[in-house]
């Protein structure tokens, strides 16, 4: 069951679209036990499809622009069964008792999917509050400045400024010093589209990925402004005398482009240059590819045989690996032969996206980092025009040939390589899940459209919600905890050897939604567990021994009063004396370490005998005379052990939230911090102040406990208005007594 995209929804604030809004005695059968049926109720909003089933208190929210298919089965004695799949692989079948329900909704829901770009998701949707519609700029010129471009090599040329010379090609493009408009005219026009050769990844080594489109050579075409072109990228870098041309199509694809004036370069005409197909099959086979895979995921109680079988004739892995070798291919060519390539396919904005980005993603640990990622897809995706409005089928005019997965086979393939390399990348699973799921969903502006000029079009600058304003604002929820940036992998150049056997099925991407088949726990989210807790824990140790400080104080103050009154007596027996009051406090309570191994997280072993002589350092001195001015009373320092909760709820357990929302493997569980229970990004608010922490931090906490804790914080100020801290200090001191007396 899956429940996805709701943040900020409720029934109340999506309208109603079915007359009567709802269709009961709807049946879903669960895919992994026949025997077991759910009965509910199916409401149909302007934005979800929604499944309540009130005895299991479950409920499942599909996004009308994920949905892929609603299709209407044969009708069988149970009912109209309407199966629907969406685009992040989910896929549920309702069995609906009365058949003009059934067609009425499957009519309804294919009318819901957006008819035009204006009327997606992200003109409509309503982020939370602490979103909001601003764009931070992504600037091709800053990114090239990383790389040191422009340069003695390379120029920036605006010649592009209104798409004139390209339409899918950014307004702003780096060519070699040594190009002519002249050339880069001749060229534009040599190639499919107009994407002539420019430049978009430079290594410090100098030399340089390049890409564009198929030349228009047809059987004997040529073009002299494009060989000169190339002649100039090869001058480019000083350390080879010949540059590659990676084609990534396979041979038989690009030979039968010939025939339609299009084709690849001919040797004899561009010299010094080394020719080389990585054969990479084309959309159409890919999304036959992933179709399989889907049906495989999909078999009813399949067994072994049938599932690897089903799994191996898709070959889905075969075409993963055949863009990471590419990748790979071009990462060596770069790094260690030191020689320029060229890359392009057919048009350039499929293949070629996919092999630019990997060998640059293979050879920059930039790229490694959230925010170098992002760029990454600006430049490579984004700027130089992957057609995502095509590919994902955004809107219901979309041609279904066009459709094709081929930005999610780029972020499979990253996965694998975060798989092989798990400490070498700053994000985590859950974000390459969150940016496919976004690909699709059209919650925000950024991959509506197929190139940048389209999105200047739709002014989704102005008019829609940026996704990586929503992956920063809660970025923690997307990092990786194995991360290590200063180790081998994280720095430097990543040339894995790939082997068959290396690469694996993506259970959390294509089978997220069953989680009666997933592992019970995920290795990385059960370490991000284990840091907050502590984080939590640590937090609130630093206080309980701040206050421990403030109960020493006011014993040593209190003993210093009774020596004084004693020494004062003529006949005192023993050595005390004036001048010693804090060693016999030391003898009586020893002094904690302040620089505590609270902090570093590290259980040493406590030998109290040892810590007596260590005196506490100055600053602390410092520190106490500080905090005592602050000393509470003895309910609000309950009230503080009461808002930390010490045992947390494991991660793998539940399945669902209390608000009755499933879990799958994409959303982040949050543990409450002051009670430890695991709920869902709506269930959680971020920003309250537990007063049992130390620091003062916001921490995560139900909604329910952060109502407690308002309630009683305004309590507290209201019923101690004011007081001076002598007042608190006296309060404090007789809560002590008080307890003391309690316990004799
Ligand atoms: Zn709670
Ligand atoms: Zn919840």
């Amino acid at each position: 069951m899956v429940a996805y995209f709701w943040f900020n929804f409720s029934y109340n604030n999506e309208i109603r679209i079915l007359d009567d809004a709802k269709v009961q005695n709807v049946r879903v059968v669960d895919r992994f036990n026949n025997r077991q049926h759910i009965i509910g109720t199916i409401y149909l909003t302007d934005k979800h499809l929604i499944f309540v089933d009130p005895e299991g208190k479950r409920e499942t929210w599909i996004l009308h622009s994920l949905i892929l298919s609603a299709d209407k089965l044969p009708t069988t004695q149970q009912g109209c069964p309407l199966r629907v799949r969406t685009k992040h692989f989910f896929s549920i079948e309702f069995i609906i008792p009365k058949e003009r329900d059934c067609v009425e909704l499957h009519a309804t829901l294919n009318q819901l999917k957006a008819e035009s770009h204006e009327k997606l998701y992200c003109y409509l949707y309503q982020a939370p509050n602490y979103l909001e519609k601003i764009w931070d700029p992504f600037l091709l010129a800053t990114e090239y400045m990383r790389m040191g471009v422009p340069n003695r090599d390379w120029k920036v040329e605006d010649s592009n400024s209104n798409f004139d010379m390209c339409d899918t090609y950014p307004p702003i493009i780096y060519v070699p010093m040594s190009t002519t408009k002249q050339m880069l005219i001749g060229s534009s026009k040599f190639r499919s589209r107009g994407r002539l050769p420019v430049l978009t990844y430079l290594h410090p080594n100098g030399a340089s990925i390049t890409r564009c489109s198929q030349p228009l050579s047809g059987f004997s075409a040529r073009c002299l402004e494009d060989e000169q072109l190339l002649q100039s990228i090869l001058k480019t870098n000083s350390h080879s005398s010949t540059m590659y041309i990676i084609d990534t199509r396979p041979r038989i694809n690009a030979v039968a482009n010939r025939a339609a004036g299009k084709g690849y370069e001919n040797e004899d005409y561009y010299s010094n240059i080394q020719f080389k197909f990585c054969p990479i099959e084309n959309i159409h086979v890919m999304r036959g590819s992933l179709q399989k895979v889907l049906d495989a995921c999909e078999m009813k109680n399949p067994s072994m045989n049938q599932y690897l079988n089903a799994l191996d004739s898709s070959s889905w892995l075969q075409h993963i690996k055949a863009v990471l070798d590419a990748a790979i291919f071009i990462a060596r060519a770069i790094d260690i032969e030191k020689k320029n390539v060229l890359v392009h396919c057919s048009d350039g904005w499929d293949r070629t996206a996919q092999c630019c980005s990997l060998s640059s993603l293979l050879l920059c640990p930039y790229y490694r980092s959230i925010h170098g990622f992002r760029m990454l897809i600006e430049k490579e995706w984004l700027s130089f025009g992957h057609k995502f409005s095509d590919r994902c089928g955004h809107t219901r005019t979309s041609d279904n040939k066009e459709q094709s997965p081929v930005f999610l086979q780029f972020v499979e393939v990253v996965w694998q390589l975060t798989q092989i390399y798990p400490t070498a990348f700053e994000f985590n699973e859950r974000f390459l899940i969150s940016l496919h799921d976004h690909s699709h969903s059209c919650q925000y502006g950024n991959f509506v459209g197929n190139c940048e000029k389209d999105r200047l079009d739709l002014g989704v600058k102005e008019r829609t919600y940026s996704y990586w304003n929503y992956i920063l604002q809660n970025v923690n929820d997307f990092k990786n905890p194995l991360f290590r940036p200063q180790s081998t992998y994280a720095s430097e150049v990543l040339l894995p050897t790939i082997h068959s056997q290396t690469l694996k099925f993506w259970m959390n991407m294509y089978h997220r939604f069953d989680g009666s088949i997933l592992p019970k726990e995920n290795i990385p989210n059960t370490l991000t567990h284990l840091i907050d807790h502590t984080a939590a824990l640590n937090d609130h140790a630093r206080l309980l021994e701040k206050r421990i400080r403030e109960l020493r104080t006011i014993l040593e103050n209190v003993n210093e009063q009774t020596n004084h009154s004693t020494t004062s007596l003529p006949e005192q027996d023993g050595n005390l004396s004036e001048t010693e009051p804090s060693q016999t406090a030391n003898k009586n309570l020893p002094p904690l370490s302040l620089s505590s191994d609270v902090e570093s997280g590290i259980n040493s072993d406590y030998s109290p005998s040892d810590r007596t002589s260590v005196s506490p350092p100055l600053n602390l001195q410092h520190q106490l005379s500080g905090e005592i001015n602050d000393i509470p009373t003895i309910e609000r320092i309950a009230f503080e052990l009461n808002s930390i909760a010490l045992d947390w709820r494991s991660y793998q357990a539940p399945l669902h939230c209390t608000c009755s929302l499933p879990f799958d493997s994409a959303q982040r569980k949050y543990n409450c911090w002051r009670c430890g229970e695991n709920f869902c990004i709506r269930c959680i608010e971020h920003g309250v102040r537990l007063p049992g922490l130390y620091s003062n931090s916001l921490a995560p906490v139900c909604k329910t406990c952060a109502r407690s804790i308002k309630s009683s914080l305004s309590m507290f100020e209201n019923s101690t208005p004011n007081k001076s801290n002598d007042q608190k200090q006296t309060e404090m001191k007789s809560s002590l007594s008080i307890n003391d007396e309690n316990k004799i």
